[in-house]
């Protein structure tokens, strides 16, 4: 590895505290051969810190420990398990800072978004803490009045639980705060590119009190093959992911050899309808948010956006008014507010895009272009006039891209918004009450962000339908994605 690019005394000190091994049966150990994976600073394009690459035999090793704690897991006190995230969910407030700096490092969202994305993690542990003590069953009478019927819920048993560069800690903390919450033993493998944060996370849980084995932590540059015999093996009771579509699909094919249940948070590509009669303010502001937050690469990020025919032009000058403005640069200098792309591909993707709506015929209203220098830095841009056949409607941009087509009426609006595989979230602004409600009915995703830019809460059930994939995180909904149902039939 080369020499890091750390800036400052600060940034050492949060890279340095984090462990870099894997966690296994509560102990931290090398990979096997003691080889490790290089993690980049995506706002120079030089390595940040090397972490354990495991290989599938330390996998395996990481399912062994999860089964072996599996059973004094689920009999552990549900209030107990509450508290344990509840302690967890303090020490992540009270080190946000730090936490912040480090999810910037190594992904490149500004300092103000890791915070925000560190508060959003930290909710899941609180709303699951709560959960844990109200795992409800009932006791009924039978309808012929002769026997008794009991239901109850149980842990699902070991879950694997896979996730996204994009959202480092969060996509972890809406898993894991469910499955502890549940009584679950776990193998936790986040992204190669962005394992530092989840790291961070397990040491706050394992010093919450988390018994050894219950999370167990696996990084690696092999995903699939150090996570394929886990899914095949039969042990293993649940798979969670979050991340790509393909990935989701070729992940489902592995998991219906044993019939492994699955819960899978996929690719979106939200439409963001602005009728005539919207606050254009308000639209405008929440554009912002929707279309720039985590730099474009959010599953959840407007993708296009639908505005009636009359306000169309003024939609797309104010827009690009403001992306315009924005300051690019690394995520932890002053007022910065779009970090760098992950990667050198997904820059190089939405520069693809853009070349190929600009060749149909759309106009770059501001922006357009990759930044020059070293970093993934592309700078935000808005596209107008946009035609239907242009490649970034129909796929999921993930950058600082907006594009901009006008439709006639409520129909065409709704016809363009659904004519898409994805069906994670849509955005709809009107001040038309029956025309918001009936938009929303109309609209085939899992979520709908009404005169708001974000969707996001731990207290709301969050996912999608279609290709955008299925199962519930957050909200009362999330801790049934880790509990089976069980009933006994009792004869009086
Ligand atoms: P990805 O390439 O699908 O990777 C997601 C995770 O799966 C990573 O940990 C990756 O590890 C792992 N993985 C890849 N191939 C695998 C395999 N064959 N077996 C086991 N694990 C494998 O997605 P990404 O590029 O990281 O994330 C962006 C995608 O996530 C976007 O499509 C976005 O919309 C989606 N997303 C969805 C939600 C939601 O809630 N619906 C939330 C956030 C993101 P490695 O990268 O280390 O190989």
């Amino acid at each position: 590895m080369t020499a890091t690019q750390l800036t400052s005394e600060n940034e050492r000190t949060v890279v340095d505290a984090v462990p870099k091994q894997l966690l296994i049966g509560g102990s931290w150990r090398d990979a096997e051969g003691g080889r490790t994976l290089d993690v980049e600073d995506p706002s120079t394009g030089t390595p940040l810190a090397s972490v354990a690459d495991a290989s599938p035999a330390d996998a395996m090793r990481a399912l062994d420990a999860a089964v072996a704690a599996q059973a004094s897991w689920a009999a552990h006190p549900p209030r107990e398990r509450g508290e344990i995230l509840r302690r967890a969910f303090e020490q992540i407030v009270a080190r946000s800072d730090e936490l912040a700096l480090l999810m910037t490092l190594e992904m490149g969202k500004p300092l103000s978004e890791s915070k925000a994305e560190v508060t959003y993690a930290a909710e899941f542990f609180r709303w699951f803490s709560e959960e844990a003590v109200r795992i409800e069953g009932r006791f009924a009478v039978a309808p012929n009045g002769a026997g008794r019927m009991l239901v109850t819920k149980q842990p699902v048993g070991p879950c694997l639980l896979i996730t996204p560069w994009n959202f480092p800690m969060a996509m972890g903390t809406r898993k894991i705060g469910p499955a502890v919450a549940a009584g679950c033993t776990m193998v936790v493998k986040p992204a190669s590119q962005t394992p530092l944060s989840m790291l961070a996370l397990a040491r706050i849980l394992e010093d919450s009190g988390l018994p050894d084995g219950v999370l167990n932590l696996i990084t690696t540059s092999s995903s699939g093959k150090a996570m394929g015999p886990l899914i095949a093996d039969r042990r293993a009771r649940k798979l969670s992911f979050t991340g790509s579509t393909e990935v989701g699909r070729k992940l489902m094919e592995q998991g219906s050899q044993q019939l492994l249940r699955l819960s899978m948070e996929l690719g979106g590509n939200a439409p963001f309808l602005v009728f005539d009669d919207a606050d254009l303010d308000a639209a405008v502001e929440g554009a912002v948010l929707a279309k720039m937050r985590n730099i474009g690469e959010a599953c959840t990020a407007a993708n296009r956006f639908h505005v009636a025919g009359p306000v169309a032009g003024e939609f797309s000058e104010r827009l690009a008014e403001k992306l315009g403005a924005m300051k690019v640069g690394r995520g932890t200098e002053d007022g910065v507010q779009v970090g760098p792309l992950i990667d050198a591909t997904q820059r190089g993707k939405v520069a693809d895009l853009v070349t190929d709506a600009i060749g149909r015929g759309a106009k770059a209203v501001v922006g357009g272009q990759a930044r020059e220098g070293a970093g993934y830095f592309y700078n935000p841009t808005v596209l107008a006039d946009v035609p239907g056949d242009a490649k970034l409607l129909k796929e999921e941009i993930f950058g600082p891209v907006a594009p901009v087509a006008s439709f006639d009426d409520e129909a065409a609006a709704i016809a363009a918004a659904n004519d898409t595989e994805y069906g994670l979230v849509a955005y709809v602004f009107t001040r038309d009450i029956k025309r918001a409600l009936r938009v929303s009915e109309a609209l085939e995703t899992g979520m709908v962000g009404l005169n708001q830019g974000i969707v996001s809460n731990a207290a709301a059930p969050f996912g999608g339908i279609k290709h955008s994939g299925f199962g519930r995180e957050g909200g009362r909904e999330g801790i049934n994605e880790y509990l089976e149902t069980k009933y006994i039939a009792i004869n009086l």
